[in-house]
C-alpha cells in the first residue's frame, strides 16, 4: 500500500464513523500534502524522520506514512476495528441481501471521491453494481451536471465498466424535482440513463397543497424510478416537508416508483410512520447510502436497521435484485409511467 492509499484508507474509516472533527480534517490535509509530493521525497523524509517538518503533517499521519512504506498496518488495523458501522441482527438480513447501491455521488457533482474510488469501494463492500447519481444542473451549489457533462460522464462510466466487469456502474442521476413538479432534465436526457432518482431539494417548506401535486407529478413520470429522501428532513435541523403521503405513495405504487430508504444519518428518510405507511400501501423500496465519499458507502446498515424495524418485505427492496432483474423492474416501471 502506498502512503497515499494508506491515508485515503484512514480518511475512509473516519468518514464511515462520521468523524468530522479536528482529527479527520488533519488527515484530509495530510493526504493533500502527501499527494502533492514526489514519492521519493516522501520516502526520504520518512526514513529521516522529517515528515512532520512539513506543514500539514502531524505525528499520526507521519506514522501512517511510515507504516505504509514499511509494509505495516498497525495504525490502519486499529482504525478498522474501532470505526466499524454497527448493525442489528435484523438489519444484517437486509444488508446481506443487498447487491448494490442506487444513490451515490462523485466529484463530478458534490461528492469527494472519484467514480473509480466509489466503484472500488462498492466492490470491496460486496456489491455487484452501483448507480452513479450525481446532481442535476439546478443544484448549482452542488455543481449539478448539464446534459453535456452528463453525456461525458456516461462515456467515462463505460470505460470504467470495461475494466471493472463483471461489476457494473450504472449511469444515473439524482434529478431535481422543480417547483412545478417538472424534472431538471428533459425526457431526451433522462431516457439515456440506466436509473433515475428524483428528489426535492428546494422550496421544501411549500404548503402541502402545492407539495403534494409537485411530488405526484414527479413520481408519475415514466423517467423516474426512485423517489429520493421523500420528506427532505434533516434531523434536528429541518422538519419534514408537508405533503399528503398517502396520495404520493399511492402514485408511487401506481407508477412503479420505489420509495428510497435514505441511509444518511442526518436524514434517515422516510420517518418511521411514513415508512410503515409506504409498506402498508404496497410500495417498492431501495435502501441507498446517498454517499458523498467512499466511507459513506458503508452507511447502508443504518437504513437496513430501519427497514428491519419497520418490517419492510425483503422482496420489495429492489437493490436486492440481481442486475438483470433490476433492469427488468426498471423497464416495467417505465412502461407504466
Ligand atoms: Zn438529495
Ligand atoms: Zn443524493
Amino acid at each position: 500500500m502506498t502512503p497515499v492509499e494508506a491515508l485515503e484508507q484512514v480518511v475512509h474509516y473516519l468518514d464511515r464513523a462520521r468523524d468530522t472533527g479536528f482529527k479527520a480534517k488533519a488527515f484530509v490535509r495530510a493526504l493533500d500534502v502527501v499527494r502533492s509530493l514526489p514519492a521519493d521525497e516522501v520516502a526520504q523524509r520518512a526514513a529521516a524522520g522529517t515528515l512532520t517538518e512539513l506543514d500539514g503533517i502531524g505525528s499520526s499521519s507521519a506514522t501512517v506514512v511510515a507504516e505504509a512504506l514499511a509494509g505495516e498496518t498497525t495504525y490502519l488495523d486499529r482504525m478498522e476495528s474501532t470505526t466499524r458501522v454497527p448493525i442489528t441482527e435484523g438489519g444484517a438480513v437486509y444488508r446481506n441481501a443487498l447487491r448494490g447501491d442506487l444513490h451515490l455521488h462523485s466529484r463530478w457533482s458534490d461528492g469527494g471521491a472519484t467514480i473509480e474510488a466509489m466503484a472500488r469501494t462498492a466492490m470491496a463492500l460486496g456489491h455487484e453494481y452501483m448507480v452513479l447519481t450525481d446532481h442535476s444542473p439546478r443544484l448549482t451549489v452542488a455543481h449539478g451536471l448539464s446534459a453535456d457533462r452528463l453525456a461525458e460522464q456516461v462515456g467515462v462510466v463505460a470505460e470504467l465498466n470495461e475494466r471493472f466487469a463483471p461489476f457494473r456502474i450504472l449511469s444515473g442521476i439524482e434529478v431535481d424535482i422543480l417547483e412545478d413538479g417538472n424534472l431538471d432534465h428533459g425526457p431526451e436526457v433522462l431516457s439515456q440513463l440506466d436509473l433515475v432518482v428524483a428528489s426535492v431539494h428546494n422550496k421544501l417548506r411549500m404548503p402541502s397543497a402545492e407539495m403534494t401535486p409537485r411530488m405526484i407529478a414527479a413520481v408519475s413520470s415514466p423517467h423516474v424510478d426512485i423517489l429520493g429522501h421523500c420528506t427532505g428532513r434533516l434531523i434536528g435541523k429541518r422538519d419534514p416537508s408537508e405533503f399528503d403521503a398517502e396520495a404520493v405513495f399511492s402514485a408511487c405504487v401506481q407508477h412503479h416508483t420505489a420509495v428510497e430508504i435514505n441511509c444518511r444519518p442526518e436524514r434517515l428518510d422516510p420517518p418511521m410512520a411514513l415508512l410503515k405507511m409506504a409498506i402498508d400501501m404496497g410500495c417498492w423500496f431501495s435502501i441507498d447510502s446517498d454517499a458523498h465519499s467512499t466511507g459513506q458507502l458503508e452507511w447502508q446498515p443504518l437504513g437496513c436497521d430501519r427497514a428491519a424495524e419497520a418490517g419492510v418485505p425483503l422482496e420489495r427492496v429492489i437493490n436486492t435484485l440481481p442486475l438483470p432483474a433490476l433492469l427488468r423492474w426498471r423497464d416495467e416501471s417505465r412502461a407504466v409511467g
